[in-house]
């Protein structure tokens, strides 16, 4: 075994299964703008993607930068950015996505939600981000303000996703058009199959790829997996995968996405105590393990939520032999 390999395995620790590379996987090269980001995620290709916010300061501005630069090395098939709640980074996530096109040749994709806006508001927005060169839209409802449990569309505005993901393909079809899945469950829904349906429309209504919301039970993904199958859903399935590297974001993923985390996860914490360094070097571990599941069962690509961040991912990748593109 490479002295390289073996440093990183005892790093690694507790591993269910040795670590290993994936020759065949590589990314798509650079200036790519001409593939589709359906074309991004079919056979033979994997599709790996970033999630950025739009910063808040100049330094978490500068931070982000950072963190770009050394992400497009593994050759991403797009770049995407939120659209902050209640439509509050309007500007700014289009503004962080030219920045990332300046910087890269590299598709980007602009999240954007109904939330406080009017269907005129929407066309204004994806009028401007197909000037600006944007390939796709991540097409969301988003969520209700704080508070509120039920979501109510403004006047003359759109009530679900699907109605978003029509009206793009119907006003502009240039857009990639992607959809959020919930391997276990969106919170309002009435029930997992009343869900799948609703993933079924979208798709139907013309979502080219599926990212999930982030989960920690690969089981819970394959499972979704295997009902979107069932349900005749053709489009990508990619997993979307947070690499959680402290106490805070463990409270904050319980309470915000309610997503559910395995023993083998806690456990895990729970050994690392209050020492932040073996905390991250837990989070970093369990990610690498749920990724090399995941490319081991097949999937088409993963969806990073790296927060700005780009340590824990990095090491995700490098862990799983992805390779960095020689410019
Ligand atoms: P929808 O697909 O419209 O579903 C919402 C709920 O309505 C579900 O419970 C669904 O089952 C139900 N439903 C849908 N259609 C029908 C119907 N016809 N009849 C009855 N029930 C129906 N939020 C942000 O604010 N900004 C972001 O940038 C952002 N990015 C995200 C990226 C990803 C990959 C994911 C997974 C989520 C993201 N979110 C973001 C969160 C998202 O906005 C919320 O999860 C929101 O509550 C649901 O959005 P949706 O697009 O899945 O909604």
């Amino acid at each position: 075994m490479p002295a390289i390999r073996a440093a990183r395995l005892e790093w690694l620790g507790s591993l269910r299964f040795p670590p290993r590379s994936f020759p065949e996987l590589t990314p798509l090269r650079r200036h790519r703008n001409a593939v589709s980001i359906k074309d991004a995620y079919s056979s033979g290709r994997f599709g790996l993607s970033f999630e950025l916010f739009p910063p808040k300061t100049p330094e978490s501005e500068q931070a982000m930068w950072q963190t770009v630069e050394e992400l497009t090395a593994f050759d991403p098939a797009m770049i995407t950015c939120t659209y902050g709640a209640g439509g509050s980074t309007r500007g700014t996530t289009l503004d962080v996505l030219k920045g990332v096109m300046a910087r890269h040749a590299l598709p980007v994709a602009s999240h954007l939600t109904c939330v406080g806006s009017s269907v005129a508001e929407l066309r204004e927005y994806l009028r401007e981000a197909l000037q600006l060169g944007v390939a796709a839209i991540v097409a969301l409802r988003g969520d209700p303000p704080k508070g509120e449990t039920t979501f109510c569309p403004v006047d003359g505005g759109l009530r679900y996703a699907s109605e978003l993901v029509s009206l793009i393909k119907a006003e502009f079809p240039e857009f990639g058009i992607v959809v959020a899945g919930y391997p276990e469950t969106h919170q309002e829904a009435v029930t997992p199959e009343a869900d799948l349906d609703n993933l079924k429309r979208k798709c139907d209504a013309g979502g080219d790829v599926i990212v999930t919301q982030l989960f920690y039970d690969n089981a819970d993904f394959f499972r979704f997996r295997d009902e979107c199958a069932a349900r005749g859903i053709r489009a990508a399935i990619v997993p979307g995968v947070m690499p959680v590297t402290n106490y805070t974001q463990i409270r904050r993923i319980a309470s915000l996405c309610k997503a559910r985390l395995p023993d083998s996860f806690t456990q895990s914490f729970e050994a690392a105590g209050a020492d932040e360094t073996a905390q991250f070097d837990a989070g970093v571990s369990f990610a690498a393990r749920q990724v090399e599941e995941l490319i081991e069962a097949g999937v088409p690509g993963i969806h990073f939520y790296v927060l700005n961040k780009s340590p824990a991912t990095v090491r995700v990748l490098d862990h799983v032999g992805m390779k960095r593109s020689v410019v």
